[in-house]
């Protein structure tokens, strides 16, 4: 029996992409179980489906496959906006080794860490986004009762939101400069916490969620710690997602006598299962070495730009084929229009050139490549029969109409997540009518908000 008939809105199916895939006025999607049954005018899928258990009015509403975020790290909303002396930040290196983990992760606790992800999760399915790949950080958690992972997937599963989930292996001690010392065996503990969670979670459980080990990048690892990192996933087949390249290269050629794409090609990490993230300062042969080991890159722009980084030559990296997604990394807000309409205009304006990433590419970048780069694309990222029912619906606030002509520019130029109305994810109806129905939204924030105070108190902040 049909579980959700949502019908008489602007369908765009993305399949089998944005440009060529198949917008329909008027149109239905139905679901039963955590399926999608049928997708097509409305008129269509009423023939082919038996009499729905609930039926969702969607006329002059959009209904799309939901947002794929591919790198992110939900604890971090609790530094969102803390008042720490920023006049110690004049570099990214201050930035990663202070405002990153000295501030941040090296004080986030298991608690901190569910309520943060909680409430992150609950943003990002509000604003549209129905799937993110998350690396959490937090190495003074791991040992304790629950561990990081435990505590991420907690809040996950409670929420509703798709999930890949990994802890980040690193060899760098709390408190020590990586300039100075690394460690193997903090390194261990990450790859033990990762064992676990994989061994609870592996890949094509049936599930939601799933793990995909993390790796933190490969200046804070040994060559030894990121081949066994890359055993690790081979055993369960579950993925590595990495941060790679958001550093000037020279760095690593100065430590390795090598970039970061080839100590990591070396140590076999990269491959058609990785997904690099940020990936700026590359080389033409490091372009090369991405693109024979078909790797995925997640584009973060956001945090680019607040990092003084410099911007990922994403044109580039698409021309010589190459897979990319979109993520957020957490530092702003949680809602992806907002990461996806800069990553629509700064290579626009980057290279003086208003014909790189057109309205259409933009949006494969934003949901389809995101699920193909978590190897879910056969599950997720369009609205076709048999995939699974992650969609939204949109009621968009625009001055102009809303047609199939005119569809993919209201995303791309005017749609914010606030417009969302309904989310489904695999075939449950997790946010509705614009309020999570999961969870107490109030209860939620207020959590999430002691938590920050707490982890404000620890960095000396009065409240
Ligand atoms: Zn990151």
């Amino acid at each position: 029996m049909t579980d959700f008939l949502i019908k008489g809105g602007l369908i765009m199916t993305m399949e089998p992409d944005a440009l060529s895939g198949r917008i329909i006025p008027n149109g239905a999607v139905a679901i039963t179980g955590n399926e999608i049954e049928a997708v097509g005018t409305t008129e269509e899928v009423e023939q082919k489906i038996s009499a729905p258990r609930q039926v969702v009015q969607a006329d002059g509403k959009i209904i799309m496959p939901g947002f794929v975020c591919i790198h992110t790290h939900m604890p971090y909303v609790l530094g969102h906006n803390m008042p720490v002396d920023f006049s110690q930040l004049k570099s990214f290196w201050d930035m990663l080794q202070k405002m990153g983990w000295e501030w941040l992760e090296d004080i986030t606790t298991p608690e901190g860490i569910y309520a943060a992800t909680r409430y992150a999760a609950m943003k990002m399915l509000k604003s549209g986004t129905t799937t993110v790949c998350e690396i959490v950080e937090g190495p003074n958690a791991l040992g304790k009762t629950p561990s990081p992972l435990e505590a991420s997937a907690m809040a996950v599963d409670e929420i509703g939101i798709r999930a890949q989930i990994g802890f980040e292996v690193t060899e760098r001690i709390p408190g020590v400069s990586i300039l100075e010392k690394l460690s193997p065996e903090m390194a261990e503990k990450g790859l033990e916490e990762n064992f676990n969670f994989l061994s609870r979670f592996p890949p094509k459980n049936g599930g939601r969620i799933e793990g995909r080990l993390a790796i933190h990048e490969a200046y804070t690892n040994s060559f030894n710690t990121l081949k066994k990192a890359r055993e690790l996933a081979d055993r369960f087949k579950c993925g590595i997602q990495i941060h790679v390249a958001e550093i000037p290269r020279a760095f690593l050629v100065e430590k390795f006598g090598k970039s970061a794409p080839q100590v990591l090609e070396e140590c076999g990490v990269l491959g058609s299962d990785t997904i690099a993230v940020h990936c700026i300062d590359l080389s033409d042969e490091d372009f090369e070495i991405f693109r024979r080991n078909n790797v995925n890159v997640a584009h973060t722009p956001m945090t680019n730009s607040l990092g003084g980084n410099g911007v990922a030559n994403v044109p580039h990296m698409l021309e010589i084929g190459l897979n990319v997604g979109l993520g957020h990394d957490c530092f702003f807000t949680l809602d992806i229009s907002e990461y996806f309409r800069y990553m629509y205009l700064i290579h626009k304006a980057h290279n003086a050139n208003p014909m790189l990433i057109p309205p259409f590419q933009a949006l494969d970048i934003a949901i389809r490549n995101g699920a193909k780069a978590m190897g879910l694309l056969n599950e997720i990222g369009s609205l076709k029969e048999g995939k699974k029912a992650d969609l939204i619906v949109i009621d968009p606030d625009s001055p102009t109409p809303v047609m199939p002509s005119s569809l993919i520019s209201f995303l791309c130029s005017t749609w914010q997540g606030r417009q969302v109305e309904h989310v489904f994810v695999d075939g449950r109806p997790v946010v509705f009518g614009g309020r999570l129905t999961t969870g107490n939204e109030d209860e939620i924030k207020a959590e999430c908000l002691k938590e920050a105070k707490n982890l404000w108190k620890r960095n000396g902040i009065e409240i």
